[in-house]
């Protein structure tokens, strides 16, 4: 790869990329179908990401007509990195499986190893012959959602697509990695004022929370809507808040530590809620939930903002399901990407029903809304939430972080890039949004 970072360091031209040799084999960031069963009896809080992720050379596949190879020069880590690496709620090998067996090029994806990952910034290196919008040299940024666009299901809404998956997840070949293969309408510009590693840790998370809150297929917040956002200094959490303030929304924050309480007012979301400080105990034991207790929240919320929300922003899953039912406005919305805290949720029904509130699925975004969330970012109005960065060796300690809950925002990873700070292109167009607004995360990590 020597030859190809060089390349890239000193401003190769796409053309001069492209007559460098792609390697026969990269490092990446593995789990191996050998030790799924290693954590086998365990917690899951006990599983220890440091322990199944590996580092390791492995081949480069061939490349489909439609797809492109990326040099990646940073990725981020994300939650699904976490349940890929503990093996839950299934291991991700029976994903590949499947998907191997849908025709000859998915068949390269089912191996023994998984790359993983699901976020990069980079700059193309090779494009298949089908591809037209994207050519060796561009800076890109790869948005995870990989959808066959010739099946009729993708066509309206690729999140609907019934080949849609999950790259670095539900695929072989992610962004934890030097190199990764993603499919060409994957692609999507470098935000020209960040660096490598800033531009690398939004677009699974900023595009989820795109669609959740202002995409048509979410809850279409509105101006002066209030906004409940669980983990609100998360990953998904500090791009709805961003978006509930852009908006016109109120946002009403809960985090954990007095700590995220000051960031989360730091971003200008000014009713907060620390639930560690709070105590709330919606489950009495592990099969009775606390009405009570859904009602102290419900009152913190409206003494926090001087009404119910209009939206709730869930995704710890069976902790928090219930109290977020309860708690959204008569005729409000709960909308769910995610169950963190457990997936056999639980709520009353009736304050569900009786009160006439809707409860929305949704599941990262579409290839428009992927691209609108990218736009926002590239236009300084979604800000990174870049607070730590690790080298692509150290990946195990970075999941285990998130795993832990010991982060906040996003963990950026360095794959080809030598040291951060590096290819920001714009920067003036930096000066103008801001040092401090790029940097808060980072700042109060
Ligand atoms: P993070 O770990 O960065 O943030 C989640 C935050 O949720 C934590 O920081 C914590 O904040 C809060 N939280 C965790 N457990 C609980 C709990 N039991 N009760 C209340 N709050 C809790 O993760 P992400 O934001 O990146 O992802 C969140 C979830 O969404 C994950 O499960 C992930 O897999 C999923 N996800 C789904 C996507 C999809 O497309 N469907 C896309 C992206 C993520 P605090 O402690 O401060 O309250």
């Amino acid at each position: 790869m020597q030859p190809i970072l060089e390349a890239i360091l000193n401003g190769a031209s796409g053309d001069e990329l492209a007559a460098l040799p792609v390697p026969e084999s990269y490092r990446a960031m593995v789990v191996r179908k050998d030790e799924v069963g290693m954590f086998e009896g365990m917690e899951s809080s006990a599983k220890d990401p440091r322990k199944s992720l590996h580092l390791e050379e492995v081949s480069l596949p061939e490349l489909a007509p439609d797809e492109a190879y990326v040099a990646v020069m940073a990725s981020s880590i994300n939650f699904n990195t976490v349940w890929t690496s503990i093996f839950e709620p299934l291991p991700t090998f029976l994903f590949l499986e499947r998907y191997g067996k849908e025709s000859s090029w998915a068949k390269r994806h089912d191996l023994p190893y998984q790359v993983v990952g699901s976020d990069a910034s980079g700059v193309v290196l090779r494009v298949g012959s089908a591809v037209r919008n994207w050519r060796p040299g561009d800076k890109v940024t790869i948005h995870c959602n990989s959808v066959d666009d010739q099946d009729p299901s993708a066509h309206d809404d690729s999140m609907l697509a019934t080949n849609q998956r999950i790259w670095g997840f539900e695929t072989n070949f992610g962004g934890l990695a030097d190199i990764t293969v993603v499919k060409a309408n994957q692609l999507m510009p470098k935000p020209a004022h960040l660096s490598w590693e800033e531009a690398a840790v939004n677009a699974l998370c900023n595009s989820t929370s795109y669609r959740m809150l202002v995409g048509e297929h979410g809850a279409r917040m509105k101006q002066g809507d209030v906004v409940l956002v669980w983990g609100a200094t998360g990953g998904i959490g500090g791009y709805a808040v961003q978006y509930v303030l852009n908006g016109g929304g109120i946002p009403v924050g809960v985090v954990s530590s007095p700590d995220k309480a000051d960031l989360l007012r730091d971003m200008g979301c000014e009713a907060v809620i620390d639930r560690a400080a709070g105590g709330y105990r919606f489950w009495k034991d592990a099969t009775t939930q606390d009405e009570s207790e859904w009602r102290r929240f419900g009152k913190d919320v409206r003494a926090a903002v001087g009404e119910d929300p209009d939206i709730v922003f869930e995704h710890p899953g069976r902790s928090t399901m219930g109290a977020s039912i309860f708690v959204a406005k008569r005729g409000g919305t709960v909308v769910t990407c995610a169950a963190t805290s457990g997936y056999m949720v639980e709520f009353d029904n009736r304050h569900f029903w009786m009160k006439l509130k809707r409860l929305i699925a949704s599941h990262f975004a579409n290839y428009r809304e992927a691209w609108e969330a990218n736009r926002l970012i590239s236009r300084g109005a979604i800000q990174p939430l870049l607070s730590a960065v690790y080298p692509l060796d150290e990946t195990g300690e970075a999941a285990y972080q998130v795993h832990k809950n010991q982060h906040e925002g996003k963990i950026g990873v360095l794959c080809l890039a030598p040291t951060e700070g590096l290819g920001i292109d714009d920067p003036a167009f930096r000066e103008k949004v801001g040092e401090d607004r790029i940097t808060v995360f980072r700042r109060h990590a």
